[in-house]
Order: C-alpha cells, then structure tokens, then sequence
C-alpha cells in the first residue's frame, strides 16, 4: 500500500488553508451567477457584437420546411449532421449567430487560442475527414478550418442560415412540427430540432461598478477585435493593456500580451492551476502508418475504460471508505503542491509566485496547461494585481480601481467566461399544450439523458445538464450525436413522425442524476467557480450525471434496445 508522502497534519493544514480562502471569496461576492451579467443591452450592447461578421447581407425572411433544424453551428451540430448525413438524411439546416461554422472556435479567436485535449481526441470525424492535426494539441485556426471542412464535406453549408439568432421554437399541434423563429423575421418549419447552442456560448462580465464609463478600448475575450489591436498585436505596442480574469482564456492570451503590449496588467481574484503542456509537432511517420479507422479505435477505448485517475490510484488498498477518501484527498493536495513547486521555480519574484498559488483541490476548477503563462511575470513589462479573492469591483473612465490605486489603461480586456451550460433554454421553447421549457425546469430540470424532456417531442438537446462531463467534450458529443442520429433513424425506419419520451423514463433518469449527485462532498468544499455554481451548490438535479461517462454511453444504448418503452412513438395526424 502506498504510504502517504506527509504526515496527515501537513494535509489538514492545506485543507484548512482552502476552506479559508473559500470562505474569503464567498464573503466577498453576491451569491452564485449574480455577480455577471450576460444581458448586453444599452451601454453593454457593444460587448455582444460580432466583430467577424463583416458586411452582413441582407435576405427575405425565410418560411419553409426541413426534416432536421439545429440550432446553432458548432461541433454539437457539425457531428450529429454528418451521422444524419450518413443514415441518408438530406434537409438538414444549421441556423447559426454567426457568420459561419465553427460555434467557440468561430467565436474564440483570441491570441494563442488553443485546446488543451490532445487533438487526436478532440477533433471530431479525423477518419471520416481522412485528416490528422498538425500538432499534439492543436490551435484555435486549424480547429475552425476543421469544422468548415466538415461542413463541406456534408453539404451542411447549402441550407446553412448565419447572422441569425433564434428567437422561439414552438410545438405547433396542427401540422405537428417545430416553428423556430428568429430576430431576422423568419419562421422556419422543422420535423425535428436539435439544441446546438453550446456549453460556455454566452459571454458573461463581472457586473462591476463603473464599467460603461470606461473611456479606453474595452473588450470580450470571445470578441477579439483585431481591428484595434492589429492582426500580430503589433497595435499594442505603445499600449496599456489590462485584463480581468485569469481563467484558462486568460492563460492563453497573457503570453502574447506579454510579448508585444508596452505594459500589461493582469487583474486577479483567484488564481489557476497551471501544469506544463507537452506539445510537440505531429510525427509523419507516425501519422503515415494510421490505419483506416484509427480515431475510432481510440474512443472505443475511451468508452469501454474505466475510470483510472490519480485519485483511484491513490485509493487502491483503503480498508474503510473514510479511508479512501482521505487517501484520494492527499493524494489531490501533493498534486496541487507540485504545482505551487513550479511556480516557485518559474517566478522570480517570491510575492509574486505567492500570489500565483491555487489554493483548492484539483479539479475544482478548469485545470490550465501552458509553458509560456508562468514565466510572462518575470518580464518588467508585466504585472500581477492580484485582488486576493476580492476581484475588481470599480472601474473608473480611466481603468480598474483595486484597494484605492487606479490603472489607467488604454485598452481593458474582459477574460470573464461565459454562462454554463444552458443549452436548450436561451430562446423561447414551448412544447405540447403551450408548455414553456422554463417552466417546465421552474422546480428542476427533467430529461432522460440530458437529451429528451417529455412534452417536447422531436426536440433534441446537446450538452446540457442531466449529461455526462468530460474533459473531452467533444467526446461525449459524439456519443450523444450518435444517439440522436439513431432516434431520428428509427423514427422514419419505422414509419413514425414523432418520438417523445414518456414520464417513467424521464422520471427514471432524474433519480438516477440526484442517485449519483454529491457523493463526496468534494464540490461543495471547492473554491467558488463555474463547476461548483459559484459556490452555490444546493440544486439536486441541475447539474451533470457523474454516474461515470460509460455508464452515460451504455445508458444510451439501453434506452434505444427499449424503444418502445421509453418514448410514445406516433405517426402523423392527419
Ligand atoms: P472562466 O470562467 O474560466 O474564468 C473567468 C475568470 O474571470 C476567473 O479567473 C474569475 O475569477 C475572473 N473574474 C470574474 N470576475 C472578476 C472580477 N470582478 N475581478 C477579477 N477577476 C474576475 O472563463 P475563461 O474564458 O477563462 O474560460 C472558460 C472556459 O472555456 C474554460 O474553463 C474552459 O472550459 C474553456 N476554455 C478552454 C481552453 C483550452 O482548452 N485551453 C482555453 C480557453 C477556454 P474567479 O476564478 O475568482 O471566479
């Protein structure tokens, strides 16, 4: 059995240590979401606007009729049509905001943009595409070229509306299909509707005092504006920069800053936890002995693993399940105390490394890898403001204010995040007999697998809660495009028009989400964040199902052998 590296006060001391600095930033914040703001109207309308979007032309509003209306572009929607494409589906409509394809990677163009799941995982359809990426972990520019290259080759393009925002999706009982409309006037028909909308789509901000009347260039990490900064930032280089936030956006942008900006001031309240990125170029030889198949060979063996992390490891051999904990939790804190090494031996200035430190658990919050982020604060053009929990509360005309000093900057970038995970919920959704979805999820969101909500038949969503989490989204994607795809199949297979799912399994599946919720207390003791709702953690069923990610996909699979048993599957009424 493996012996602990420290005596167990050392690792009561660190777990004191977090709850300590948990507690500091609950005491400093309104509760939960309250604290952002995605609502950009009036003096905020400017942080929404799409600066991609050049020339946007004009068109007649749109009424007609498809099989399949996804609502939004990204990846969710990319990987499902080519699986619908595949079964011999051929109206199949993606109806986007923006001006292409791509969902984060059109929107995320920042500087240093980057995945940080090695990309022989992350991107979707490599043996379908007959494409490897060039490097370990790919960067933000060949991830958007990689969805466009699926759009082509499945024709998504030629029905594609872009510029345009749904605005209600209503069930309509007389000709038993989906009437999505949107803020371009249209009203568009669809047998089925598929929620694409992404994860982390909405761009949030720190509600803070004073932001409209900042009188310099101000920003969204999710809507670069190159025009100001210059392609190569090379606009900067008489500049002030700062900016707020320091979540995995930030990681990737600072090192760039850092490289031209004449100053650049880094606004922090709570620091990530930063590991190295071991990144290094496709190997050809490798790449040239791929065999057909090669990708899906590997997530086969992603489905059928079984969960083996460094906790698990650390727990083999616990005689009790206090034990076990104890050991999976130690086991976490040499992790982070690893990464507290590094930054001692990266920053040169000891205030400065201090104030570097992640003081939480693994995992508590988004883990970050980059080489260059550490070593950026050693450069004199840099500088760390760091709030100590409190953030940025007052923003003046000439820059942030922190503890009565003011930054004066010419350009303030907002590296903010974005709304968790409301896919499905951001337009108007009304279902059989004039239900809204948000009242219907008014005492908690009820769906089988994430996927189907009863009282909304045909209607699909990707990526929502009730759903497995993985690092790797764009895995867990695909089992759910893979599942969607089989459902429609069946639908027109078997001579059916609408496929709902019936009480019992939906009520099934949420006791199965509340079964697996809070196991082990772990969230609830997390420093505040969006994996943990902001500290806010009493809601039993609005989260992910942490049944294990093959349990998730195996689950799929049992639900579609039972068919009959778990949807009320009708033809049209005539
Ligand atoms: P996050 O939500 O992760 O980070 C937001 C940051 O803003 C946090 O550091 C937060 O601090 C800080 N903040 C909020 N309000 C204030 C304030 N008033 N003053 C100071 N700081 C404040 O957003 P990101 O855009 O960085 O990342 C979102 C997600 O997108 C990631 O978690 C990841 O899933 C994905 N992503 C993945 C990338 C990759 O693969 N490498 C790259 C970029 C994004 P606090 O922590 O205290 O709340």
């Amino acid at each position: 059995m493996a012996r602990a590296k420290h005596p167990q006060q050392y690792y009561d001391q660190i777990k004191d240590k977090f709850r300590e600095e948990r507690n500091l930033r609950l005491g400093y914040r309104p509760p939960g979401t309250d604290q952002f703001t995605s609502e950009f109207s009036g003096d905020l309308a400017k942080y929404a606007v799409d600066p991609y979007a050049k020339d946007v032309p004009s068109r007649e509003p749109i009424s007609d009729e498809v099989e399949v209306l996804f609502i939004g572009g990204g990846f969710s929607a990319l990987l499902t049509s080519a699986r619908l494409r595949e079964r011999g589906i051929e109206s199949v409509r993606i109806v986007e905001r923006g001006s292409d394809v791509g969902g984060t990677w059109y929107w995320n163009r920042y500087p240093g943009a980057a995945c940080d799941v090695v990309s022989y995982d992350y991107l979707p359809l490599l043996d379908e595409l007959d494409y490897v990426p060039v490097n370990h972990y790919s960067r933000g520019p060949e991830i958007f070229s990689h969805c466009q290259a699926i759009a082509h080759k499945y024709n998504l393009y030629d029905l594609a509306v872009f510029n345009t925002t749904v605005t209600e999706t209503r069930w309509d009982e007389s000709d038993q299909l989906w009437h999505v409309k949107t803020d371009r006037g249209d009203v568009m028909r669809a047998q089925f509707v598929i929620c694409a909308n992404g994860t982390l789509a909405k761009p949030k901000l720190s509600a803070i005092a004073g932001m409209e009347s900042f009188a310099g260039h101000s920003f969204h990490t999710s809507r670069w504006d190159y025009d100001y900064t210059g392609q190569n930032l090379e606009h900067l280089k008489d500049k002030v920069v700062g900016i707020i936030g320091t979540g995995a956006s930030a990681v990737q942008i600072v090192p760039e800053l850092a490289k031209v900006a004449k100053e650049v001031f880094v606004f922090q309240r709570t620091p990530s936890s930063i590991d190295v990125r071991d990144d290094w170029p496709t190997d050809p030889n490798w790449a040239r002995k791929l065999e057909p198949g090669w990708q899906n060979k590997r997530r086969s063996k992603v489905l059928a693993a079984v969960e083996n992390s460094l906790e698990k490891r650390a727990a083999k051999g616990a005689s009790s399940p206090e034990e076990k904990l104890k050991k999976q939790e130690n086991a976490n804190i040499d992790y982070m105390m690893r990464i507290h090494k590094r930054i001692d031996e990266i920053v040169d200035d000891p205030a400065t490394a201090d104030a570097l430190k992640p003081w939480y658990m693994f995992m508590c919050k988004r883990p970050c890898f980059h080489n260059e982020y550490l070593p950026s604060f050693n450069l004199p053009n840099v500088h760390l403001v760091d709030t100590h929990g409190q953030g940025i509360t007052k923003i003046s005309p000439r820059g942030p204010v922190f503890e009565g000093k003011e930054y004066g900057l010419d350009l303030l970038i907002y590296a903010t995040g974005f709304e968790v995970q409301q896919t499905g919920i951001y337009n108007d959704i009304v279902g059989v007999d004039a239900v809204n979805l948000q009242d219907k999820y008014a005492d908690g969101i009820r769906t089988l697998l994430g996927i189907h909500t009863a009282g909304f038949p045909n209607l699909f969503i990707m990526g929502g809660y009730q759903a497995s989490f993985q690092f790797n989204l764009t895995e867990m994607l695909q089992t759910q495009g893979d599942h969607i795809a089989a459902c429609i199949d069946y639908v027109f297979a078997n001579g059916y028009h609408t496929l709902d799912v019936s009480d019992a399994a939906e009520e099934w599946w949420v006791q199965e989400v509340i079964g697996h919720r809070g196991k082990t207390g772990r969230s609830e003791e997390c420093t505040p964040g969006y994996y943990n709702f902001e500290g806010n953690e009493q809601r039993r069923q609005d989260g992910n199902y942490n049944g294990g990610f093959r349990q998730y996909f195996e689950h799929q699979g049992l639900v579609r052998e039972k068919m009959q048993e778990n949807f009320h599957l009708a033809s049209r009424k005539t």
